[in-house]
């Protein structure tokens, strides 16, 4: 690894240690020429998992800017960044594990409102909520009433939550 403060291409590793639960090894560097120090991050490539948004474009899938919505739909709300970041992880390896090399939006989507619902049904509503603005109303009509008929307690909530999002709806027409 070259030296990033002189540019001397022997550098030395002085200390290796598992990082983010062994998926990432960080590595201590010295530099005999200068004696700069500094850290580089080992990490397994993993092909890329490529996203097809709704007009056709492709572009790399990246949990974080995933993390924005769904912190935003967290708020307030006891989930710790852990916990999104572990959710984010999940999305991400549940995508793998479908073995595909493209997946669709919508699918996206979809998983993280999964995974929401099993975390916070609050955080799942407002997420949901927001999400069917890209959508349709029918969609997001179809998700309401499978939570409900999931989980009893959340029928009132999802009745005015249904009800906004059809008035939110009619603003934009
Ligand atoms: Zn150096």
């Amino acid at each position: 690894m070259k030296c990033p403060h002189c540019g001397a291409s022997d550098t030395r590793v002085v200390d290796s240690r598992p990082a983010e639960d062994g998926a990432i090894l960080r590595r201590r560097r010295s530099c005999d020429a200068c004696g700069m120090r500094f850290s580089t991050h080992e990490r397994v490539l993993e092909s890329a998992l490529i996203v097809v948004k709704k007009d056709g474009r492709r572009e790399e899938f990246d949990p974080e800017k995933l993390r924005g919505g769904i912190a935003k739909a967290c708020n307030k709300r006891s989930v710790s960044t852990d916990q999104i970041t572990q959710l984010l992880r999940d999305i991400e390896s549940t995508l793998r594990s479908e073995a595909r090399s493209e997946v669709e939006v919508e699918r996206v989507g979809e998983l993280v409102m999964e995974k929401l619902f099993h975390l916070d049904q609050v955080a799942y509503v407002r997420f949901a909520s927001v999400y069917q603005r890209f959508d349709d109303v029918k969609r997001f009509a179809q998700l309401l009433e499978r939570m409900s008929r999931r989980g009893r307690r959340g029928t009132a909530t999802s009745k005015s939550t249904s009800k906004q999002a059809t008035e939110d709806n009619d603003l934009k027409s």
